[in-house]
């Protein structure tokens, strides 16, 4: 006899929202929903981004050059998608600066483009204050451990089949630090 459930399971490791990226063909509209953005250095490596885990990093061994991505959550209302967007620290600029003067990213619409529309394109970013209530926006997830089940690391504080696992060591939250100056991967939209 099949057990049957009248909603899907929850996932054990918590709340998994999709990574979404500037598209090049097309504005990106949606609204922040956390407080504030985190931000790690990554690599690209073996085909898509990963933090960088120094000092035990195989990339780094491997001479792969590192970039600092940061992350926020963000609901666009048209396709009801939550969603965590990932950018450059050129791009996040742009939110810190509007976290200075609003003290929270909360309600922050914002549109992302890639300049000429082109496919390495630097995004562009411009926030304003947005009108839809903040009651009415999805919770903000934990960033830390939407970005752990993103990159499958080990999730602090979360029990998984039955382990308890150790807490990643991956955070920075720095926005400038560590930029790589690689033009090639600079601007490479990880896939
Ligand atoms: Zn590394």
């Amino acid at each position: 006899m099949p057990t049957w459930t009248k909603s899907p399971p929850d996932d054990p490791r918590g709340q998994g929202l999709p990574l979404v990226r500037t598209p090049a063909a097309r504005s990106l509209v949606a609204v922040v929903t956390s407080e504030s953005l985190i931000g790690t250095d990554t690599h690209f490596w073996g085909g898509h981004t990963v933090p960088c885990e120094r000092p035990d990093c195989d990339a780094c061994h491997n001479g792969i050059a590192y970039r600092w991505h940061g992350y926020l959550s963000a609901y666009n209302p048209i396709d009801q998608l939550h969603f965590i967007f990932e950018m450059t620290a050129n791009a996040a600029s742009v939110f810190t600066e509007y976290q200075l003067t609003n003290k929270t990213l909360r309600c922050c619409r914002f549109e992302a483009y890639r300049w000429r529309r082109l496919k390495n394109g630097r995004v562009i970013i411009k926030c304003e204050h947005s009108n839809h209530p903040s009651h009415a926006l999805p919770k903000a997830p934990d960033l830390q451990k939407v970005m752990a089940i993103i990159w499958r690391l080990p999730i602090p504080n979360v029990v998984v089949d039955g382990i308890e696992r150790g807490a990643p060591k991956v955070w920075t939250h720095t926005g400038d630090d560590g930029q790589s100056s690689d033009p090639k991967l600079y601007d490479t939209p990880n896939p």
